[in-house]
């Protein structure tokens, strides 16, 4: 079946879904966008990811054309139109179409586009066994060149890192941010564990203010494990009993390496094995339904 993409108020067959070459979100990366799950027939979180679009959107001046409740709408129009239970939506906002040249002010109307569709970032084995990190050289911007809560169309930090990553021979890059302290990684929130106690960076360290960040701090309320947002290094990677990775895309996934070497046995941890039980079953059973 041919995936149908919204597009402006649209329903389009993939083929026809398209936008200009003059639009700024393709000439530079003048956008923002969201990646959101659905588990069956429900999307999980929707609430917290159209808000953080809409905030995104107010950060970066562009004024979205649709209500929060219309965009709930079309992305729940599209999902019914893909004929998916479960899959990932993509929602991006582009500037619009303008004249070359930075100025947002010239693009009158921002475009609006839903995709839907199945993504699996890493295999079955690399959640059994946990993925292998390296650090990368590449650097988070700071607060003070990019507010990383942003989620920009222009992603080429991350993507650099993200090969730095793979060409060292690692799944993912643990990336740090100005002053040397660990942000996040190219696509996921990290957390590690010690002694019982879980901790992950501050949203001041350069980490997204992740929707299933947010999750684990809830799970971890709920199953009564201590959970602090701190400042940590390298260092504490090393010496930690766990750590592990949460994303929207990745959901949560254990990491047993990092730069060659192992995080304690190098075997995915007991409390992140509880985490990950516990996020499953609220994926399964809570959600927004897309049916009208
Ligand atoms: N950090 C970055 C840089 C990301 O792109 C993402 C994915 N959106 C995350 C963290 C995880 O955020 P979330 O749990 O909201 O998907």
């Amino acid at each position: 079946m041919e995936r149908i993409i919204y597009i402006d108020g649209e329903l389009l067959p993939e083929a026809q879904a398209k936008i200009s070459v003059f639009d700024h979100g393709l000439l530079y990366g003048d956008g923002i966008f969201e990646g959101i799950r659905f588990y069956n027939g429900r999307i999980f979180r929707f609430e917290e990811h159209i808000r953080r679009l809409y905030d995104c959107a107010r950060s970066i001046l562009i004024k979205i054309p649709l209500t929060m409740e219309e965009m709930k709408a079309a992305v729940c129009a599209t999902v019914r139109a893909n004929g998916l239970s479960d899959g990932y939506i993509r929602l991006v906002i582009t500037r619009g179409i303008g004249p070359m040249g930075l100025n947002p002010f010239k693009c009158p109307t921002p475009s609006v586009i839903v995709i839907v569709g199945k993504i699996s970032l890493y295999t079955e084995e690399a959640y059994a066994t946990g993925l292998t990190m390296a650090t990368v050289a590449t650097r988070r911007p700071s607060h003070d060149i990019l507010s990383p809560q942003v989620k920009s169309l222009n992603y080429l930090n991350n993507i650099m890192a993200k090969v730095e990553a793979m060409q060292a021979g690692a799944e993912e890059g643990l990336m740090l941010n100005d002053v040397g302290l660990v942000a996040e990684c190219t696509g996921d929130n990290i957390f590690i564990v010690r002694d019982g106690v879980i901790s992950t960076p501050p949203l001041t360290a350069g980490a997204l203010d992740g929707i299933t960040r947010g999750m684990v701090m809830e799970i971890a309320g709920e199953l009564g494990i201590p959970l602090r947002e701190r400042d940590f290094a390298r260092h504490d990677i090393f010496i930690a009993d766990e750590c592990f990775l949460t994303g929207t895309a990745a959901e949560v996934i254990a990491a047993v390496k990092l730069d060659g070497r192992e995080i304690a046995d190098g075997k995915p941890g007991r409390v992140t094995g509880r985490i990950i039980a516990r996020f499953r079953e609220l994926t399964q059973t809570t959600g927004t339904s897309v049916s009208v």
